[in-house]
C-alpha cells in the first residue's frame, strides 16, 4: 500500500492575517490599561466595548444575526486577548462560548432574534449558570427546579461561580434546572433563558477570588422567577445533553486562553533572561535559566497544536466524540502546563515576579484557575479513561 505524504495543519493566511489585527489591537488598546483594571477588581465595560468594536464578539456566531468568522478565529481572539489579559481573555470565551453560542446552537429563530443581535454585536453580555453551591464536577446533581405553572415555569435555586452574569449590560443568564423525572428514575434537566430583570433573578455581590480580578463573577438566586414557554431553549429534558456539548466547545476555547498565558510567560520570561544580570552575566547564559525558558517553549509550540488542530476538527464537523476528546486532551494538557509556565517564569524573574509592578504575578494569579473552570482537571482524566474503556468511577 502507497501511503501519501502528511499535509499536517496550519492556519490559513486570513487566520494569520486576523492574528496580526487583533494583536495590535490588544496591544494598542488594552495592555496600557490592564494592571489598572485589575487592581479596580471589576470587569471594566470600556474595553468590552473596544473588544465589541472589533467584533469579537460576533467570532463564530452565525451570520444572519451579526456573527463572522469560524471557530478558529475566536480561538485566536481569546489567545491575543488572553495574551495580555486573562481576565479579559475569559469575559471573552466566557461571553460566546457559555453566552451567546447555547442561543445560537439550541434556540429557535424567535429566540436568536430576540437575543443574539445584541450579544453578537457585543452591546449585551451573556451568562451560563450551570454550577451549584452543591453541585460543580456533578453538574446533574444540580437542585435547581422549574415547575410548569399554566403556560409559565417557575424557577427556584442558587447558581455558584457564573461569569458575566452581573455587569449592567448582561441582558440574559442561561440556567439548567431540574424539570420532572426521567423514565430511568434520573433527574429530567432542561435549559431556560431568563433575563436578568426577571423579578426574583438577583445576582448576589461579586465574589473575591484569587485572579481574574477584572473579570465578572457572582453567585445567583432565583426566588419564585417566572418565565413563559419562550425561556424554554430546546425541548424540555435536553438540558444535559446541551450542557456537555457546550463545555466541549468552551474546553478549547478555555485551551486558547492557557495558551497565550503560556506564550506570555515565555516571552517575558525570555526579555527579562536577557537583560537581567547575576556574577556578571545576563542571567539567561546560565543553563538552569535558560533550559527552563526552553521548555516554556516547548509547551507553547504545544499547546498551539492541540488547540488549534481541535478547533479544526470542529470547524470541520469532525465526530462529536473526537472532538469532545480532543477537546478534554487539550483542556487537560494546556491547562496544567499554563500553571506550570507562570511558576517558572515568576521564577526567573527572581523577587521582582513576587511585584504587582511586573504583569508575571497577575498570570500567576490567573493561572490557576484555567485548571478548574469548565471542567477540572480531574474530570478531563475521568473522561479520557472512560474513553479508553477503563471502568473508572
Ligand atoms: C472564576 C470562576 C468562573 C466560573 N464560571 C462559571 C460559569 O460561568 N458557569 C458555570 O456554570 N460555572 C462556572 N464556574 C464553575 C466551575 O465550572 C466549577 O468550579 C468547576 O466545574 C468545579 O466544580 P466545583 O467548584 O463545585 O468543585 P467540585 O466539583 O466540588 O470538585 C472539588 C475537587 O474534587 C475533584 N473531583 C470532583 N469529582 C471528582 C471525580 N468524580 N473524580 C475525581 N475528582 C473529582 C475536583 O476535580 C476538584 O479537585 C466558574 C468557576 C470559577 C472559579
Amino acid at each position: 500500500m502507497k501511503v501519501g505524504p502528511m499535509t499536517g495543519f496550519q492556519l490559513s493566511e486570513e487566520h494569520e492575517d486576523f492574528r496580526a489585527v487583533v494583536r495590535d489591537f490588544a496591544e494598542a488598546e488594552l495592555a496600557p490599561h490592564v494592571a489598572h483594571w485589575n487592581s479596580l477588581h471589576t470587569l471594566p465595560l470600556d474595553a468590552v466595548k473596544a473588544m465589541a468594536g472589533l467584533g469579537l464578539f460576533g467570532l463564530s456566531g452565525p451570520e444572519e444575526y451579526g456573527g463572522a468568522g469560524d471557530f478558529t478565529s475566536l480561538c485566536i481572539a481569546i489567545e491575543e486577548i488572553g495574551r495580555v489579559d486573562q481576565s479579559l481573555g475569559i469575559t471573552l470565551e466566557a461571553a460566546v462560548g457559555l453566552g451567546s453560542s447555547p442561543i445560537a446552537r439550541y434556540g429557535n429563530s424567535e429566540q436568536k432574534q430576540r437575543w443574539l443581535p445584541d450579544l453578537l454585536a457585543g452591546h449585551a453580555l451573556a451568562g451560563f449558570g450551570l454550577t451549584e453551591p452543591g453541585s460543580g464536577s456533578d453538574a446533574g446533581g444540580m437542585a435547581t427546579t422549574a415547575r410548569r405553572d399554566g403556560e409559565d415555569w417557575v424557577i427556584n435555586g442558587n447558581k455558584q461561580f457564573i461569569t458575566n452574569s452581573g455587569t449592567d449590560i448582561t441582558s440574559v443568564v442561561t440556567v439548567t434546572a431540574r424539570t420532572g423525572r426521567r423514565a430511568d428514575g434520573k433527574p429530567e434537566i432542561s435549559t431556560l433563558m431568563v433575563p436578568t430583570n426577571t423579578p426574583g433573578f438577583v445576582a448576589e455581590p461579586a465574589y473575591d477570588k484569587l485572579g481574574w480580578h477584572a473579570s465578572d463573577t457572582h453567585p445567583l438566586s432565583l426566588t419564585d422567577v417566572r418565565v413563559g414557554d419562550d425561556a424554554l431553549l430546546g425541548r424540555v429534558g435536553r438540558g444535559y445533553s446541551q450542557f456537555l456539548a457546550t463545555l466541549d466547545d468552551g474546553r478549547i476555547a478555555i485551551s486558547a486562553l492557557a495558551l497565550g498565558c503560556i506564550r506570555t510567560c515565555r516571552d517575558l520570561a525570555r526579555d527579562y533572561a536577557l537583560e537581567r544580570t547575576s556574577f556578571g552575566v545576563p542571567i539567561g547564559r546560565k543553563q538552569a535559566v535558560a533550559f527552563s525558558i526552553a521548555d516554556l517553549d516547548a509547551m507553547a509550540h504545544t499547546a498551539h497544536l492541540l488547540v488549534y488542530s481541535a478547533a479544526a476538527m470542529k470547524d470541520a464537523d469532525a465526530a462529536p466524540t473526537e472532538v469532545a476528546r480532543a477537546a478534554s486532551i487539550a483542556k487537560l494538557v494546556t491547562t496544567e502546563n499554563a500553571v506550570t509556565a507562570t511558576r517558572i517564569a515568576t521564577q526567573v524573574f527572581g523577587g521582582y515576579g513576587f511585584m504587582e509592578e511586573y504583569p508575571i504575578a497577575r498570570f500567576y494569579r490567573d493561572a490557576k484557575v484555567l485548571e478548574i473552570g469548565e471542567g477540572t482537571s480531574e474530570v478531563q482524566r475521568l473522561l479520557l479513561a472512560r474513553g479508553l474503556g477503563l471502568p473508572v468511577e
